[in-house]
């Protein structure tokens, strides 16, 4: 018989999850398979259940933010043993060789695979029979480049978020050098803003955490943000422009109003889009005269990955999660599309 792995998938643009099962890769002799005990829902997981950036491979399990403990392994596999505690984020599979591997962009990498929504490849690079499925299941098949031991000091469905939301938001403060005398804006407090703002501000930068009411004032202080403005109150735009080096934002979408956040940028600023709606936003070209550059970024490389990781236990940084069991997936995923999720949900095995 065939072995087989379960999870919850969607079938349809409806993006309703329901029980499924598959046939896995074979086990590659780099490869890992692992024993799912939590797995974060994040914003593409949504995307991707209604087919909201481009059609969908269904039916589709997703999940990338899968942490669980090490089953099988291949014989190749030196870095990790049976039972350690492991985490895999919104990719399976990177070359290792390719130009982008060699420079720490495995996120980029032409023969990557993403964690689901994918096809695994042959050595070749020719599409297989087998499906890449993510994390809302009981196991998942990895190459071991793509697996990241989980530090002790933090808990597993802690870890859940930091491996997409946690990398995604990390990584261009990396970039940028990120550091005391810089003054970053996040916009929009939620799954992503919430450990942007942490991470800035543990970098010993002056963050101004951007929203769109008061709400959530209290809470952005409370992460580390030294400033907060309220993009709807026109007096602290007026109060704020021209005055951050770089912004990323969580949110926004093609009804918002771009030409605000890119005027609180000094000269030769940068703004960062992390949130990725689905239908194109509008930027009018006037808005770059100042020489402002518009950035994009996808997760991060496994180098990446570690120094987060490292970061995140040295500056006790968490994300504020609420937990679902695995088989509630649904109203799990309710939560986050009605923005009830305070700030990640983790599903949990
Ligand atoms: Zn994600
Ligand atoms: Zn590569």
């Amino acid at each position: 018989m065939a072995e087989e792995f379960h999870g919850y998938a969607a079938f349809d643009k409806e993006g309703i999850l329901k029980p499924y099962s598959y046939t896995p890769k074979p086990l590659g002799d780099e490869d890992i398979e692992v024993e799912i005990s939590h797995c974060g829902i994040c914003g593409s997981d949504l995307h991707t259940i209604r087919s909201g950036w481009f059609p969908t491979i269904y039916p589709a399990i997703v999940g990338h933010e899968i942490v669980g403990k090490v089953l099988k392994k291949g014989s190749k596999v030196t870095d990790f043993n049976i039972g350690d505690r492991v985490g895999i984020g919104c990719q399976v599979y990177s070359c290792g060789k390719c130009d982008e591997c060699n420079v720490g962009y495995n996120q980029l990498c032409s023969k990557m695979v993403f964690t689901y929504n994918d096809v695994w490849k042959d050595a070749e690079g020719v599409p297989t029979q087998y499906q890449a499925h993510g994390g809302y299941a009981d196991k998942i098949r990895a190459h071991s480049d793509s697996v990241f031991h989980i530090p002790k000091e933090i808990s597993s469905a802690e870890a859940c978020p930091l491996l997409c939301a946690g990398l995604t938001t990390f990584l261009p403060l990396k970039h940028h050098k990120v550091g005391p005398g810089n003054k970053v804006g996040i916009v929009g407090i939620g799954g992503l803003g919430h450990l942007a703002i942490q991470w800035a501000a543990k970098m010993g930068a002056e963050v101004t955490a951007i929203s769109q009411s008061d709400k959530k004032r209290d809470e952005a202080i409370k992460l580390g943000a030294t400033h907060f403005m309220n993009a709807s109150d026109p007096n602290d735009v007026k109060k704020f422009t021209h005055s951050l080096d770089i912004i990323l934002t969580t949110s926004g979408d093609s009804n918002t109003d771009w030409t605000k956040y890119m005027n609180l940028i000094k000269n030769r600023g940068t703004l960062v889009l992390i949130g990725l709606p689905d239908a194109p936003i509008p930027i009018p070209a006037f808005a770059f005269m100042r020489f402002i550059k518009v950035e994009g970024t996808l997760t991060g490389g496994s180098q990446d990955m570690k120094d987060m990781l490292e970061f995140a236990v040295k500056h006790n940084i968490r994300p504020l999660i609420q937990k679902v069991p695995m088989k509630d997936v649904n109203e799990g995923v309710k939560m986050v599309l009605n923005g009830k999720a305070r700030y990640r949900i983790v599903l949990e095995n």
